[in-house]
């Protein structure tokens, strides 16, 4: 039995779950336990399923796709389904919140301001669902009808990280509920409570029993086992690109499911001696400390024109510095704990190789010390040349490294001078440099005078090494459907054989 906990404060003990599958909790018997990176103590404890669980969970939403039990609705009930739970999850915002902090150490304001996004995305998709259709060609003369028909793709097998659990899952449930597909869902072993927590949301809100199931586990074991199995149609996948590129391997060796990935960045923002600098500094503090930098749309290359570098960055670290960082419950924080020991430690290294290649540390670059959680203060690096490792690798930390360039076509080049290609952003007065380098830079996801901003009717998806495929809004749906053409004979055939 759990205890009932205040959500003000620690939870008395560990929070125990079972997993989902069917609309039911499962129990597991070999359970995780997940310590708060905020506050060193064990806060849930989560089951390690096996690969039969797994197997269930899939057998589950096979059987839910196949009797059409959630296909075969209209979308207009699809969407009556989407929109009652968002009013669900709009009622349990703060108990959502809540976990999400416990397990991620990301701030209870900043939470908050998460689920109300989510529930953003849960009322979009119930708009989507009702608007989702596919075309008609009356083009093929007076004897043919063609009709291009959109159809759900099937069994979707989704694994989210850990640096957004409820977040990236709704930007992602939602889309994949409107089209008509069933799923199977992996979180990260390390981040599972509120994605088990929307189980029981959806199956309130009357989702039939089979269509959304959650595996728990790690990612080595369930999560490889999801991307290798026969019977999954379409995989999601956000993460490293390591494993993003394992997925790759897995879809060849298995069915050729189809691929959505959202993998690492490496994003620019693009700061003209002409842009309100003020602002610029507000948006790259925010763009690198939201979340500890643990986003992959983060922007942590600062290319800032070079008559203006010093004195922006200086107005820049003055801001990094005022940053609150702080202990996630508490309502002021800014800036919460990183959310791994291992992320932990490779933000740390990264900051020491950044001193070792000649990188001038501006501010930051220390631990901070808040009770028994892990904190990094956000860190400014100048100076940096494009040979450096803190300017190529994705550090997914607040570790901010800054170029300089003289020349418009000097900040593309630097911009573009990465594998990934997930977002960028430029900040200038004027429209013609702002529009040449909105054009020129290879990202999916793009940002003038501005940064994070957006909405759940936005596609989300990365060029290059930062995966395929877009999420969310009506593109997003697209992507859980395949397409099916219909050829309908009108009047009387001519026959082949005479
Ligand atoms: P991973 O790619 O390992 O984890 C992401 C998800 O994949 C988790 O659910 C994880 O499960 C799962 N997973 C891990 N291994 C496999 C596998 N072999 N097959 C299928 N699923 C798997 O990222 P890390 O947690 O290791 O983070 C490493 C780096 O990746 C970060 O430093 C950052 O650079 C990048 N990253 C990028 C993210 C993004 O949003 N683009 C998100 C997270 C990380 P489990 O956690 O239970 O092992």
């Amino acid at each position: 039995m759990n205890s009932p906990v205040s959500l003000r404060s620690l939870p008395p003990s560990p929070r125990e779950f079972g997993f989902w599958v069917d609309n039911r909790w499962v129990a597991g018997s070999d359970l995780f336990e997940r310590n708060s990176p905020g506050h060193g103590v064990p806060v849930t404890r989560v089951p390690r399923c096996s690969v039969d669980d797994l197997n269930a969970a899939v057998a589950a939403a096979r059987r839910a796709f196949e009797d059409r039990s959630w296909a075969g609705l209209s979308g207009a009930e699809r969407g009556g389904v989407l929109l009652r739970a968002a009013e669900l999850l709009r009622q349990r915002r703060d108990e959502i919140a809540y976990w999400e902090v416990l397990e991620n150490g990301k701030p209870i304001a900043q939470a908050r301001g998460e689920i109300d996004h989510c529930i953003a995305c849960f009322e979009t998709g119930a708009g989507a669902a009702r608007l989702l259709h596919g075309d008609s060609f009356n083009s093929l003369g007076d004897g043919l009808f063609g009709m291009v028909l959109r159809e759900p793709i099937g069994v979707v097998g989704l694994i989210t990280p850990w640096n957004f659990p409820f977040l990236i899952l709704c930007e992602r449930v939602p889309f994949i509920l409107a089209s008509g597909c069933t799923m199977v869902v992996k979180p990260s072993e390390v981040t599972s409570a509120t994605t088990l927590l929307l189980g029981e949301i959806l199956a309130e809100a009357g989702l039939p029993a089979g269509v959304y199931n959650v595996v728990t586990g790690s990612g080595r074991t369930i999560g490889q086992a999801l991307t290798e199995h026969p019977d999954v149609d379409m995989l999601s996948f956000t993460g490293s690109t390591a494993v993003g590129r394992s997925c790759v391997h897995a879809a060849a060796d298995s069915n050729f499911k189809k691929l959505g990935l959202e993998l690492g960045g490496k994003n620019p923002i693009i700061v003209f001696a002409d842009s309100y600098l003020d602002d610029a500094a507000d948006g790259a503090a925010f763009g690198i400390s939201f979340n500890t930098g643990q986003c992959c749309v983060s922007s942590s290359r600062l290319i800032v024109e070079r008559s203006v570098a010093r004195e922006f960055e200086e107005i820049l670290a003055a801001k990094m510095k005022k940053i609150v960082v702080g202990d996630p419950l508490q309502d002021e924080t800014q800036v919460g704990a990183i959310t791994t020991d291992a992320q932990n430690a490779t933000i740390m290294d990264f900051i020491e190789k950044g001193k070792a290649e000649g990188a001038e540390l501006i501010t930051g670059g220390q631990t901070v010390e808040i009770g028994k959680g892990q904190y990094i203060a956000p860190t400014l690096f100048s100076g940096v040349t494009r040979s450096m490792s803190i300017a190529k690798d994705e550090i997914f930390g607040p570790v901010l490294s800054s170029f300089h360039f003289d020349t418009v076509e000097e900040a593309i080049a630097i911009a573009n001078d990465t594998v990934y290609g997930l977002a960028a952003s430029v900040w200038t007065k004027n429209i013609d440099k702002a529009l040449t380098v909105t054009r020129r830079v290879r990202a999916g996801r793009f940002w003038v005078n501005t940064i994070m901003a957006g909405g759940p009717e936005m596609p989300l998806g990365g060029f290059k090494q930062s995966g395929w495929g877009r999420e969310a809004g009506m593109y997003g749906v697209e992507e859980y459907t395949q397409v099916k053409s219909v050829h309908v004979e009108i009047g009387k055939r001519s026959h082949w054989i005479k």
